[in-house]
């Protein structure tokens, strides 16, 4: 253990803050001391930095303290659910709890690389328009940055850094040998053309490609992209390299060098780790009910997949709302549905219901595969799921982990949950490099014993350190990064 770094009890952590980012100011109402354990804040317009000792108090206390060094509520909801702050307070209380050097740490929680772009696109009525893009580097310390393009209007620059942190400590949970990266456009995919939705990938590639390549960065989908998207990218990539680089971009269709299992990778892994948790709890399948959370590549195909081992999928919803049927839900059909309108607006199998709602079902397993902060301080405690399956990145804030754990809801969480869509990236990566193509049962049966070994790494450390499967999760992650970061050493 690094000498003066205590190591920690789980309900008394005197965490420690080390590096040089995190709040070292003590104005804006100074340091608050009490029994809780330590979060950092970022609040107020002149990001003044306070740390707040909260995670086991109630959450008026939280709310008086902020209140007290003048956050108001709009401030201390902000706060809570910004993504690269919810990421940095986990990766504290991680790192706390191996006994990391604070030098180490002070690495992990910075972005090696960012880079911001203008890209101007002519649509299709002659006008030009400016969009900004992303791409963001976690870290590279175990191979190159692997992570997904978002498109999609709410892109920021702190929610991509978020994901790209995600990215590199998911892809050391399941031991895959990449780094982490994200992007993302801030655009309607939806209310482009597919002409326009080429121009602006096509541009968003050239104006990053100086930090991509297939041992540099790999992107992959995420949100409001798909393999058409990657295909324009993988094609716009290898032009400019005068070579054809298939292995510069994961999924992709299979006629280009996408591997089979990709498209259903992350929605199986989600049904994987579903699967893993009920029987560590004692629980049959067939007697389950799921409730999911957005019905695109990672909600359907997570439905499909539970119901395939007998669980009764009985609410599924998009951004717009939800369906909700007690005695099950008609899946293939709404597939069919979702394919002709893109939204379940229309289909008549159930009763509609509102996003909120749908969260506070009672349901053995609720999957949210939308998007960030959809179970936060306000909502936690109306959760009647037993178990949580995070298909999408970052749907829990750190305000309502504790809230979840109170309540003994079983959390796997999204670095382990949604790493089956990273896991069968790195096996397309691999294929292409070989120009060597598995079958769909290798693929699968290669992804399955990766995820259900993970699942297992991860539950035996939170029982063997008395901590959530979240910062057990986390501990396996960062602590496989930290050693490479040590081993490699630092390059002056
Ligand atoms: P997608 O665009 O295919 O689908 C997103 C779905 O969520 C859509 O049905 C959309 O209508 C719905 N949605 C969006 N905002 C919503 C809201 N506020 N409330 C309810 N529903 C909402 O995206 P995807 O690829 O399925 O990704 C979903 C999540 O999974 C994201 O967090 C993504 O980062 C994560 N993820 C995706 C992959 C992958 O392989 N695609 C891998 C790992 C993690």
């Amino acid at each position: 253990m690094v000498p003066g770094h205590q190591r920690l009890t789980r309900r008394h952590a005197p965490h420690r803050m080390t590096q040089a980012s995190a709040p070292q100011r003590q104005d804006g109402g100074g340091v608050l001391r009490d029994n809780y354990r330590e979060i950092v804040v970022f609040c107020g317009r002149r990001s003044v930095a306070v740390v707040v000792h909260f995670i086991y108090g109630p959450r008026r206390i939280i709310a008086k303290q902020a209140l007290s060094l003048g956050m108001n509520q709009q401030q201390q909801v902000a706060s809570e659910e910004n993504p690269y702050q919810a990421m940095q307070a986990r990766l504290d209380l991680a790192s706390a709890r191996l006994g990391l050097d604070p030098n180490i740490i002070a690495i992990l929680r910075t972005c090696e690389r960012e880079i911001t772009i203008s890209m101007p696109v002519v649509m299709d009525d002659g006008s030009i328009q400016v969009f900004e893009g992303f791409r963001v580097q976690h870290s590279t310390s175990r191979g190159p940055a692997k992570g997904g393009i978002r498109f999609a209007m709410n892109v920021n620059r702190d929610e991509v850094r978020a994901l790209a942190a995600w990215m590199t400590w998911k892809c050391a949970v399941v031991s895959v040998p990449f780094g982490g990266g994200k992007g993302g456009v801030v655009c309607d995919p939806f209310k482009m053309s597919k002409g326009e939705l080429e121009r602006v990938t096509r541009r968003y590639v050239t104006g990053i490609m100086d930090i991509l390549g297939p041992d540099r960065d790999v992107p992959a989908p995420d949100m409001g992209t798909d393999g058409q998207v990657m295909a324009w990218f993988m094609d716009t990539y290898s032009m400019h390299q005068r070579s054809y680089l298939p292995a510069s971009v994961t999924g992709k269709p299979v006629s280009i060098g996408g591997s089979l299992g990709r498209v259903e990778a992350t929605g199986r892994g989600v049904m994987l780790c579903a699967r893993e948790a009920l029987k560590h709890l004692g629980m049959n399948p067939k007697e389950c009910t799921a409730v999911i959370q957005g019905a695109g590549n990672v909600g359907m195909i997570s439905a499909l997949q539970l119901a395939r081992i007998g669980v009764k999928v009985i609410a599924i919803s998009d951004v717009h709302g939800g369906l909700y049927n007690k005695a099950g839900l008609d899946l293939t059909g709404i597939r069919e549905h979702m394919k002709r309108r893109r939204t379940l607006d229309g289909f008549d199998g159930g009763d509609r219901i509102g996003n909120n709602e749908l969260m506070e079902l009672e349901c053995d397993i609720l999957v949210p595969a939308a998007t960030e902060n959809v179970i936060t301080s306000r909502n936690a405690d109306k959760i009647h799921a037993k178990i949580i399956v995070e298909g999408a990145n970052g749907p829990v804030t750190a305000n309502a982990d504790k809230i979840l754990d109170d309540k003994g809801v079983f959390v796997v969480p999204d670095i382990l949950a949604n790493a089956g869509g990273v896991t069968v990236s790195y096996f397309e990566w691999v294929q292409d490099r070989m120009s060597f193509f598995w079958t769909q049962k290798e693929v699968e049966e290669r992804m399955e014993r990766i995820m259900v070994d993970s699942f297992a790494a991860t539950v035996d450390m939170a029982q063997r350190f008395g901590e959530s499967n979240r910062i057990a999760a986390y501990m396996l992650g960062v602590n496989r990064v930290a050693e490479t970061t040590r081993i490699r050493g630092i390059y002056a």
